[in-house]
């Protein structure tokens, strides 16, 4: 199956597979029994520099630009294992790197290339306020050479596996700033040393594998050398990196409907009922082709929105649709591949079904389709704001 263009990153490519071909189905399978975290796994790949592609050489990192990045997810995707076990470890630090100080840079950016420590928690949404990030009620209040913190955040994926969190709280109460985006503010902090003084961690229990948390603050102590930037601009900060997260995201989306579709055309090829392949009937053949059709379109606007952010430009529409055609991509390659293998879909042993409910979260997380819609309707169409 011819699925890229030949380019540049096939090398990267290629030694990605090798490093996966480590962890095959049944490492995955074993780990989604327990819910537990792929160790092993991120440390390979810690050890093999992907993490830190995005991290300037200057701090120990490749320098590498957001295609490098997306290239390495995608590829973890398409061989069947699960970069989400890691994956903002990739990103999450582009907020010190483009609002840190020289200090916070040098104190953090080195080890986190080096692996030493771990910044893959990010505590932005919270169970009441949701979608609408200016309404969160988690607060820090300035006292003496601290923030106290107080509040929760909801779905902090790999909080019990990162040292450190970046933390989105509100430092000035909403009814006193012009405008809801302002007086939010952004921290790092340190879970190593917040746990039990101030910070408890819940794990929820999901559908997939994914080790996302509660987080409660009951008068967190945070250094004031924490805050990132300055204070009261976080959510400008918040919003910098999110065309990077969407565009690696929905590069993992094309990873996976890559996966699924190489898994229906092996399959469909191979099994025989009514003494023919099933991939001879184009009741099979349909669903498989138009999935495929729709991860192609979803993959050049990933490679166009990393294009644009790599030549300095604000991709907002390109990452926003790229995220939103490529996880319906992912979804419709999955819909096929179950569909496919019959009953075999629903045995665990083929990861046809795990991949299933792996790729569902990308209609919702980081960011849902209806919200995606709606800044394409707004921002890119012009039409009226409608919240
Ligand atoms: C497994 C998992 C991992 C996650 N990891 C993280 C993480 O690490 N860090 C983090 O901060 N967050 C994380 N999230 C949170 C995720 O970003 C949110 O779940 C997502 O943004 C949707 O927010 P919500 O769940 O509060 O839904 P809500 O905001 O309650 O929305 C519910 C539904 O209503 C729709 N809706 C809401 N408002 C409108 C509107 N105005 N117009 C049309 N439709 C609307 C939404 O599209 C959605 O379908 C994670 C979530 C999950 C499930």
């Amino acid at each position: 199956m011819h699925t890229s263009e030949p380019d540049a990153l096939d090398s990267i490519r290629e030694e990605v597979r090798k490093l996966c071909a480590r962890f095959p189905g049944e490492y995955w399978r074993r780990l989604d029994q327990v819910r537990g975290y792929p160790t092993e796994f991120v440390t390979a790949l810690t050890e093999a520099g992907y993490l830190s592609v995005l991290i300037p050489e200057e701090y120990g990192g490749s320098g590498l630009g957001l295609s490098a990045a997306a290239a390495i997810l995608e590829t973890i995707q398409e061989e069947g294992c699960n970069g989400a076990a890691c994956h903002a470890q990739m990103y999450i630090m582009g907020t010190i790197l483009r609002h840190g100080s020289t200090r916070q840079k040098e104190l953090y950016l080195p080890k986190i290339a080096s692996g030493e420590l771990r910044l893959q928690a990010f505590g932005v949404t919270e169970p009441t306020s949701g979608t609408d990030t200016t309404s969160l009620k988690t607060t820090a209040v300035r006292d003496g050479d601290h923030y106290v913190v107080n509040g929760q955040k909801v779905w902090t994926s790999r909080s019990e596996h990162s040292d450190l969190m970046l933390l989105l709280a509100r430092t000035t109460p909403k009814d006193e700033v012009k405008r809801k985006t302002e007086g939010l503010s952004t921290f790092i902090v340190d879970m190593r040393e917040a746990v039990g003084r101030g910070l408890t961690i819940r794990p929820i229990r999901t559908m997939m594998n994914h080790n996302s948390c509660e987080i409660f603050f009951d008068d967190l102590r945070v250094p004031a050398e924490n805050l990132l930037g300055e204070e009261g601009r976080g959510f400008r900060y918040i919003l910098d990196g999110m065309n990077a997260e969407r565009l690696l995201i929905a590069a993992e989306c094309v990873g996976d409907a890559k996966w699924f579709t190489r898994k229906s055309v092996e399959y469909a090829k191979n099994r025989v009922v009514f003494g023919r392949p099933i991939g001879q009937n184009q009741g099979v053949q349909f669903p498989i082709a138009r999935a495929y059709a729709q991860m192609r379109a979803a993959e050049l606007m990933v490679r166009e929105g990393c294009r644009r952010f790599e030549a300095g430009e604000t991709p907002g529409e390109e990452a926003n649709m790229a995220k939103m055609l490529a996880a319906e991509a992912s979804w419709a390659a999955g819909e096929a591949c179950i569909q496919t293998h019959g009953g075999f879909g629903f045995a665990e042993e083929y990861d046809v079904e795990r991949k299933f409910r792996e790729t569902r979260l990308y209609q919702v997380a980081p960011i849902s389709t209806n919200l995606i819609l709606s800044y394409v309707a707004e921002h890119v169409l012009g039409l009226p704001r409608s919240y």
